[in-house]
């Protein structure tokens, strides 16, 4: 017994430094990433309900790794998260998503609105609205061009020291999302005291419709509460037609998921532009 003690005690040991040098490794490669502009940001389309036009995009940031291909930002956003990375990554994404929106705007959709994933840790950096004014002015794009989202988990804990950095950026007019909607266990009360524009319906309610009567119940309530507390929705992870009509029919705004597009790079994006405008 105290053989094997010892050889779990090692075997511990020696996974923990594997890790730990992964880690390392990773955070080196993070770094490097961004200093060679190795990141990439595709758009994902977001549907208007009422007239099947594409309104919006959210933008979702790739790692093209050199020899190895995309990466997916579950695999680099929360360790830069972790190391504070994320402050430049998210800089970057906010510019890189202006300029191109403004672009846009200017030659194949007049009103199109791009979202932009903002996570707590930006949240907490009390420069964000000054530089969310700044990559405004440097893109030429209009604020109500512009889009945050930030999750409901943000919510909790010490939301009140959140609200005028929520009202910062109201005043700037930029909109705000709460994204993951259903998912953060967040109170209800917050939906009235900060100035969100809009819900973004997590995926997890609208997998299920409209087969599961549970989930038909909590999409069709969190759609009821929000249009009465003046706020539209958005759906995520829309995969099927089915989905896409019962959503239309319960009130819902927009749609955003695989059964119009997967996220896809800026020449793709422009495409489906195209078609959209003819
Ligand atoms: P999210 O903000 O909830 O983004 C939606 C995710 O759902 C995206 O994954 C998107 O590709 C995926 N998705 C969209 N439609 C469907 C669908 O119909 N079915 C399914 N199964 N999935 C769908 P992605 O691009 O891998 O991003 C994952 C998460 O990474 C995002 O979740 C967001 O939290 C984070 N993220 C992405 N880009 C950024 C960024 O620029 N900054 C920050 N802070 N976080 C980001
Ligand atoms: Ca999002
Ligand atoms: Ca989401
Ligand atoms: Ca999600």
């Amino acid at each position: 017994a105290k053989e094997s003690g010892r050889n779990n005690y090692q075997f511990f040991t020696t996974e923990l430094n594997v890790r730990a040098q992964h880690r390392y490794a990773l955070e080196k490669n993070l770094r490097r990433a961004l200093a060679d502009q190795e990141f990439l940001v595709y758009y994902q389309p977001k549907i208007c309900l009422k007239t099947s036009r594409i309104v919006g995009a959210e933008a979702l940031i790739r790692w093209q790794m050199p020899d190895i291909g995309i990466i997916a930002p579950n695999e680099f956003i929360p360790i830069s998260e972790e190391i504070g990375l994320i402050l430049p990554i998210g800089r970057w994404v906010l510019e890189q998503a202006c300029r191109q929106t403004r672009l846009w705007r200017e030659t194949l959709a007049p009103d199109l609105v791009v979202s932009v994933n903002i996570s707590p840790r930006q949240f907490q950096d009390p420069g964000l609205s000054k530089f969310i004014q700044q990559a405004l002015d440097e893109a030429g794009l209009p604020a109500q061009g512009l889009q945050l989202e930030i999750t409901e988990g943000l919510l909790m804990g010490e939301a009140d020291m959140l609200l005028p950095v929520f009202n910062a950026i109201k005043d700037l007019g930029v909109s705000i999302s709460l994204d993951d909607f259903g998912t953060g266990f967040s109170s209800l009360s917050y939906l009235q005291r900060f100035p969100i524009d809009n819900l973004k319906i997590d995926r997890s309610f609208i997998r299920d419709i409209p087969e599961n009567h549970d989930s038909v119940i909590l999409t069709n309530a969190i759609i009821a509460m929000a249009n009465a507390l003046g706020m539209s929705v958005t759906a995520e992870g829309v995969e099927k037609a089915d989905q896409m009509f019962f959503l239309a029919d319960s009130g819902c705004q927009q749609m955003q998921g695989y059964y119009f597009s997967r996220p896809v790079p800026v020449d793709e994006f422009e495409k489906l532009l195209a078609a959209n405008k003819a």
